[in-house]
């Protein structure tokens, strides 16, 4: 460790020192000073009393120089404070932050380049080992003065003592005085304290050096050159580069970023990587879909001239694509339509041309429009707007956008003048169809209901929106309308037109798949990181993050627009620090100034800012979560990473989607992590092509939210036994044993869910209360960060946790669980945390008992109590562990509903004897259950954890030995009940797709899946296919088993106690068939 290579000295000796500064003379004479400072543009002269007045030599300066002066003087000021504090060492980003609080602007690094440039010998400006930076570790103050500051600045004493060796950090401060010795080393020195007076002699001097400087510069360029110029030239030479970070090596790329559409072809971008130094062969395939030319289409019978000039003039509009005039004309013969092809391909007018034509027949028509996002309702209600302001004869037609923003007074309005209303399902539910009195003249005119992003709607959510548009479909009927057309488009899905008929319950239906839209060539890669050691590989891969994050930067130098989807929150951004660090690193403040982070929990004004800055081209990156997938506008984008294969097919089809349009090329990569499933795509990259996405699933047989539903369609209008055209034959049963019948035979709903039964039924599930994350950086001017839900804020603004946002860190400072805050200060560290946490599922009541057919064994079915306690985080650095915090709260505790089938004790004994992990099987075979029910998006598993089970301490936690599923939040309890009625044929099938499977440890066909939380670290395919066999009570043959060899482990489970059952509990037999 290198500490404090210098002698100490004196603040007379520093008055020297500081004087050897300024005039250059000691410092330039050193035997060092050469071979260390590159060759630059102003080489200070010597000689002493050089001293004007600063402002005479200023005033004639280009403005350029000016403003660099403020920048210098301001960060001048900075330094002078620091070294007057020991124990800080002067980091670039501790000095950055402080200017910038000065300037009220970003320090860019090139400006203090210039500087660097101007005053070679006098500034410091380079990365140095971390290990040098060390300071004063002896001083009986550290880290102690100002506790409510200090403690989180880089250089914090307790920081750098988890710091790793090799390290580097970029430093930037004024070389002190030397005392003779050579500055080979690049150790950094040990500011000396100083008087308030000194520290103002120190500015000053230093000011005036930098006048001269800069007067001998613009006395020393040439006539006929501009010395701005000059300097800028010679400054990029004194961009620090880090050591240690190769990615900084890799790559400079053109210092100007072309304009995006004179970036080259993607053909050639390919190319460029492969010649790089950041290529290790990690493209595994590549898929070129070439460009399509559009297939124009004719609508059968003509539009309107006057629909036809607002399609040209307010859309350039002035012939349609075949898919839309084939949707067009479908609807005006009154079918239902269903449009599933890719993104972009004009999907819009499908819903704008015949509620247009609508509206010419009758100014009373009237219509719906209905998006999963309030942001996307808006986009299209202004571009409805839009081409009825340019329609001759519906100039006067009035749209709105009616959802939880509008106000009350605004709502009368738009209910007796609005044609069309922009709203979705969850006012629908809960403010429309309740107050159906206020709407039947709106209901009686109702010719279109267009629902957007149909592939939206399904499982639960799906559920529910089909009993909503049932209830809308009943009103409509019930004030003379049975004509009302509905239209939605999706992305391309498995059985669209299925889907739809789910949906609306509607039967004549056009289904539309044949895209005529234009678009240009796409190369879709998958990217595997390349191993640390292509020798051995047993030392890993590279980082996924850092390869895409220096895929993605290498793209934005060439002008190339990026959008980077990340799976979680936290990943997002993490990358989002790690492009920060890095272009920082690079001295490419140019393209970090256009990269944004965008995700769900930045505040509304936050994301609408991004989102405008990315349509309007400002942005270069964006760093997104899935919230960007559905289609808010973001302009034109050319290339889509994604780090991971994100939660299944139709998401990473829909990311995927995201780049390109029309006439230009694009580039999709799949960035592949090392978990299993990335890993069979990378082995299976034509399934990643061709398998079909998998069907959407709606569940109309789901007693409890039918039931739900019923009682709020009899309080919009009492229900009769004519309504199971509506509701199906099991509504009869539901009426009357749950609402309440009349002596005319009509139901009413139950009398405990007035005076709104929609109030009761929430559709999105429990809404969760949420968090106010506020930077208190500024006691004065605390901002809103964002708004979390309470189990994020669990796991992420825990006291002392590292919290980042648009890539910087934060550190929570206090959380009141009160006032439901968490204060955060901004930092520096270059460390996260994680929380140390269990989560225990745990069934506590058993209330139905299953026979599993042919087997003596049993399924489970009751009430699971869900217990989570979060006692304390580490502090990790790149994947090391730097420290380990204790800390106490309270656990957060839940109760739903779900089933579990125990491991039968021979199975254990069997896997004790052949040395197989038990936790591997039993979480693999979990998964292989689930990968078998279709809605297994609504069902969660307690999913196994590498990092506990594959500790080498004895646990003094164990598990049952049991799987175990249970009901997400808000799904009322009915999709576990919906897999437990079929387990058996369940559990069959898992067994099989295993027993089948050709593939060696498990594949995405038999135990691995994308809703894995812990991403399927934890399994054993072996494993699951003996569990199986055991709990379906088929033979096990031992011999073909071979012990394991590998297989020491710790011990987890134990044995499953049965868990008590309610009174009268009888055991339901298997009957075959549906
Ligand atoms: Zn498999
Ligand atoms: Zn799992």
């Amino acid at each position: 460790m290198a500490k404090r290579k210098t002698t100490q000295v004196d603040s007379d000796d520093l008055d020297n020192a500081s004087d050897c500064g300024v005039t250059g003379s000691n410092v330039e004479a050193g035997p060092s000073s050469s071979k260390k400072q590159r060759g630059t543009a102003t080489n200070a002269k010597k000689g002493k009393g050089k001293k004007k007045a600063l402002n005479q030599s200023t005033d004639e300066w280009p403005e350029y120089f000016k403003s660099l002066f403020k920048i210098y003087k301001s960060f001048n000021t900075v330094l002078a404070f620091c070294s007057s504090r020991k124990h800080l060492a002067v980091t670039f980003p501790t000095v950055r932050s402080s200017v910038e609080a000065i300037l009220k602007q970003p320090l860019q690094l090139n400006k203090v380049a210039e500087i660097k440039t101007i005053l070679p010998d006098l500034l410091r400006f380079a990365y140095i080992l971390q290990d040098d930076l060390r300071v004063n570790d002896a001083s009986p103050e550290k880290g102690r003065a100002d506790p409510g500051f200090e403690r989180f600045m880089q250089g914090n004493s307790d920081e750098q003592g988890s710091a790793r060796e090799n390290e580097h950090v970029l430093v930037l401060d004024f070389v002190s005085h030397t005392a003779g010795k050579t500055s080979d080393s690049q150790a950094f020195q040990l500011p000396p304290a100083l008087t308030p007076a000194q520290v103002t002699k120190l500015i000053e001097r230093r000011n005036e050096r930098f006048v001269e400087a800069v007067n001998e510069l613009i006395n020393a360029t040439p006539s006929g050159e501009d010395p701005v110029q000059v300097l800028q030239a010679a400054a990029r030479d004194h961009v620090p580069i880090n050591p240690t970070a190769v990615d900084v090596l890799d790559e400079q790329g053109p210092q100007t970023i072309p304009n995006s559409n004179e970036r080259a072809s993607i053909e050639e971008l390919i190319e460029d990587i492969k010649l790089s130094n950041l290529y290790r062969d990690q493209i595994v395939d590549r898929r070129i879909f070439p460009a399509k030319e559009a297939r124009l289409g004719q609508v059968s019978q003509p539009l309107s001239d006057a629909i036809m000039d607002a399609l040209r003039q307010s859309r350039k509009i002035t012939e349609f694509y075949i898919h839309q005039s084939r949707a067009i004309d479908a609807i005006r013969q009154g079918k239902h339509v269903i449009v599933s092809t890719s993104t972009a391909s004009g999907k819009s007018v499908i819903y704008q041309v015949p509620v247009l034509n609508f509206l010419e027949e009758s100014h009373e028509s009237t219509a719906i429009f209905i998006y999963p996002t309030k942001a996307l309702a808006q986009d299209q209600r202004i571009a409805l707007e839009q081409l009825l302001w340019s329609c001759e004869g519906l100039t006067d037609i009035q749209v709105a956008n009616y959802d939880g923003d509008t106000s009350k007074d605004a709502r009368l309005g738009i209910r007796e003048s609005a044609s069309v209303i922009f709203t979705n399902f969850d006012m629908l539910h809960m403010s429309i169809l309740p107050h159906e009195e206020q709407w039947r003249k709106f209901f009686r005119n109702l010719k279109l209901v267009a629902v957007d992003e149909l592939h939206y709607y399904t499982g639960v959510f799906g559920s529910h929106v089909a009993y909503i548009i049932r209830r809308l479909r009943r009103l409509c009927a019930a004030v003379g309308n049975t004509k009302v057309t509905f239209v939605s488009c999706s992305a391309t899905i498995a059985n669209p037109g299925r889907h739809m008929r789910d949906i609306f319950g509607v039967e004549d239906v056009e289904v539309i798949t044949d895209d005529g839209a234009p678009s240009g060539r796409k190369d879709f890669l998958i990217w595997n990181p390349p191993f640390n050691d292509p020798l051995d590989p047993r030392n890993g891969r590279r980082s996924p993050m850092s390869e895409a994050t220096r895929l993605m930067r290498f793209l934005m130098k060439r002008g190339v627009r990026c959008i980077l989807f990340c799976k979680i929150r936290k990943i997002c951004e993490q990358a989002m620090k790690m492009l920060r660090t890095d272009l920082t690193g690079e001295g490419r403040i140019d393209i970090l100034d256009r990269v944004k982070a965008y995700r769900g929990g930045y505040s509304r004004e936050d994301r609408r800012k991004i989102e405008q800055d990315a349509f309007s081209g400002n942005l270069l990156g964006i760093v997104a979560t899935n919230a960007l997938e559905l289609g808010v506008d973001i302009g034109v984008l050319d290339a889509v990473i994604m780090l991971g294969y994100p939660f299944g097919l139709a998401s990473l089809r829909q990311q995927a989607g995201r780049a390109g349009r029309r006439s230009r090329d694009a580039l999709a990569v799949l960035v592949a992590e090392t978990f299993a499933l990335d890993q069979y795509y990378v082995q299976n990259p034509n399934e990643l092509h061709d398998r079909a996405i998998d069907e959407l699933f709606v569940d109309l047989d789901s007693k409890i939210i039918l039931e739900a539903h019923l009682h709020c369609a009899a309080f919009e209008m009492p229900l009769s036994a004519a309504d199971v055209s509506y509701f199906g034959p099991s509504m009869i049963d539901i009426c009357n044993a749950q609402l309440k019948k009349d002596e005319d035979n009509w139901y009413h709903p139950n009398p405990k869910f007035l005076p709104f039964p929609s109030q009761h039924v929430s559709i999105r599930g429990i809404q969760e209360e949420t968090y106010c994350v506020i930077d208190v950086t500024r006691m004065d001017r605390p901002k809103l960060l964002e708004e979390i839900e309470f189990h994020r804020a669990l796991f992420e603004t825990y006291e002392g946790a590292v919290f980042i946002h648009q890539g910087e860190s934060y550190l929570v400072n206090d959380v009141s669980h009160n006032s439901k805050t968490a204060n955060l200060i901004k930092t520096n560290v270059n460390w996260v945390t994680k929380p140390r946490e269990f989560s225990d599922v745990d069934a506590v009541q058993t209330r139905r008992i299953r026979e599993i057919k042919g087997s003596p064994h049993r399924a489970y079915y009751g009430q699971i109590d869900l217990k989570t306690i979060i006692f304390g985080y580490y502090k990790i650095r790149e994947g090391t562990i730097l420290d380990k915090v204790d800390m106490e709260t309270l656990p957060f505790e839940r109760t739903t509903t779900g089933f579990w089938i125990d491991v039968p004790r021979s199975v254990l004994e069997f896997f004790s004897a052949k040395r197989l992990n038990p936790a591997e099987a039993i979480h693999a075979a979990e998964h292989a259950f689930l990968n078998q029910f279709p809605l297994q998006a609504d069902v969660r598993t307690e999913c196994k954890v590498a990092i506990k089970e594959y500790k080498t301490e004895q646990s003094s936690r164990q598990r049952p030995a049991r799987l175990i599923f249970y009901d997400s939040a808000g799904t009322q309890g009915s999709i576990a009940a919906k897999a437990f009625d079929h387990v058996s044929d369940i559990l069959y099938a898992a067994f099989e797709a295993i027993e089948s499977c050709a593939c060696e440890d498990g594949c995405a066909k038999c135990i691995i899946s994308s809703y894995c939380k812990e991403n399927n670290e934890v399994a054993s395919k072996l494993g699951a296919q003996v569990l199986l066999r055991g709990v379906l009570g088929l033979p096990i043959d031992a011999d073909a088993i071979p012990e394991q060899e590998d297989g020491s482990f710790t011990v987890t489970i134990v044995e499953a106690q049965t868990v008590r059952a309610v009174e009268g509990v009888e055991v339901e037999l298997y009957i075959d068939g549906p």
